[in-house]
């Protein structure tokens, strides 16, 4: 089939950059991730830097026998030194290039029929997009930008260009990811890039659902659009139920259960913002009866107080934020999982459902499985897995970056 839709490769006008530009030397041995296409090529795997590159430059990567890998660009004051962009040796890293990236991933978006029942979707999904550090969120129009890598903030004006060429933004608001925008030492550049950012919420359709979107002060970038599929998913156990979602945040699994017949809904979340969203958002999808109520707490601690008030229930959620963000935050957090989830478990009614959620990406599915078994043996009960859940389509997972995989869900029954 002639795929008309996507960007035609052309041969670039100008000279391929191979013999102009600075380079990395791999030292030996270090080569096989970066010729498995992995994004991120570390400090420690490079021998020496030739040419005397300026952060931000474009560089060559190249074997200890010369050999020619990739091209990314540097930043030599970030853990990850380069961030590998094309392994073609013919493609000139400018502004065409990101341009195009950015173009092609918007219009994949559109073509994916999973995206079709909503206004809100990622545009841009960081290096699974081949696009290192960059996200566009799409809110009914109002586009939310962040650029976290060096490399990315250098080409913000053709990634914009793209996103209103190709996108069709009514604005686009540039927000911080503060914790990795440190990684790269990168100075804070928050604000409007275009058109006119809507100070009220935005409100976008996901499944037929309403809600809610503060795209200026919202958490991430203002709303979990990686749960979207599993919203769906789990409100199909929820008719005639009561429901404990916990982290709620601004109600949005609330709202999808209710509107699948849940007769009660509990919130539970420490950000009151957050909570007074849920209320909104509730009434904004009011066609089905349900009873919400809303609960500012800590969560590890109302959980406790209601297990120890021996209470239980339908269904309940628990998706709390990262708990790892980084290999040596794993065992720490891997004990978090598993004590929050135990507490959980023991909350469930016989033949009832948990929602167990993990955003932790290096947290993997297999170590996520067992943490929820150690939950269920120190709980006592038998939990069987019915349902195996992920991030959403427009959240894509990059074969060559299994680190894209960080949204991991089991759907359990307990017995
Ligand atoms: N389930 C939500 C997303 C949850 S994000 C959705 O689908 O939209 C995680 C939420 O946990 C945030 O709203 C944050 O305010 C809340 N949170 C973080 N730490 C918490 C804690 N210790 N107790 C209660 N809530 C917490």
């Amino acid at each position: 089939m002639v795929d008309t839709d996507m960007p035609t490769e052309s041969v670039p006008i100008t000279p391929p950059q191979a013999q102009a530009l600075p380079a990395v030397v791999l030292k030996s041995g270090r080569d096989k991730s970066v010729r498995a296409h992995h994004p991120r090529l570390f400090s420690g795997a490079i021998k020496l830097t030739e040419g005397r590159p300026k952060d931000g430059n474009v560089v060559d990567v190249r074997t200890n026998n010369g050999e020619w890998l990739a091209r990314g660009i540097i930043n030599q004051q970030a853990q990850i030194a380069v961030r590998l962009l094309s392994w073609d040796p013919t493609e000139s890293i400018d502004d065409q290039f990101w341009y195009k990236r950015t173009a092609r991933a918007v219009k994949l978006r559109r073509r994916d029929p999973l995206l079709s029942h909503t206004n809100a979707r990622r545009l841009v999904f960081g290096e699974s997009d081949g696009l290192p550090g960059v996200i566009a969120d799409d809110y009914a129009g109002h586009i939310v930008l962040q650029l976290s890598t060096l490399a990315a903030a250098n080409a913000r004006a053709s990634i914009l260009d793209a996103l209103v060429q190709c996108a069709g933004a009514l604005s686009v608001t540039e927000r911080n990811d503060e914790e990795r925008m440190r990684h790269e030492h990168l100075r804070d550049n928050a604000g409007v890039l275009y058109g006119y950012a809507p100070q009220e919420p935005v409100e976008i359709t996901e499944n037929g659902l309403h809600f809610l979107v503060d795209v200026n002060t919202g958490q991430k970038t203002g709303f979990y659009l990686d749960q979207r599929e599993n919203r769906a998913r789990l409100a199909r156990y929820c008719a005639d139920t009561t429901v404990l979602n916990v982290f709620s945040y601004t109600g949005a699994f609330a709202v999808a259960t209710a509107a699948h017949g849940a007769a009660r809904v509990i919130n539970i979340d420490s950000s009151p913002d957050a909570l007074r969203m849920a209320e909104a958002n509730a009434r904004l999808n009011s066609g089905t009866p349900c009873l919400y109520e809303y609960v500012a707490a800590e969560a590890f601690a109302e959980l406790r107080r209601r297990r120890a008030a021996g209470e239980q229930y339908d269904i309940v959620i628990l998706d709390p934020p990262k708990f790892a963000h980084s290999t040596e935050q794993i065992d720490r957090a891997a004990r978090a999982y598993k004590d929050l989830n135990r507490v959980g478990i023991g909350l469930v009614k016989a033949g009832g459902i948990l929602a167990a959620f993990s955003c932790s990406g290096v947290i993997d599915a297999a170590l996520f499985q067992k943490v929820m078994f150690s939950a269920a043996v120190e709980a006592g009960r038998d939990v069987q897995i019915v349902e195996k859940l992920s991030q959403a389509s427009d959240h894509p997972i990059l074969l060559s970056f299994p680190e894209s995989e960080y949204l991991k869900g089991l759907l359990c029954r307990v017995l």
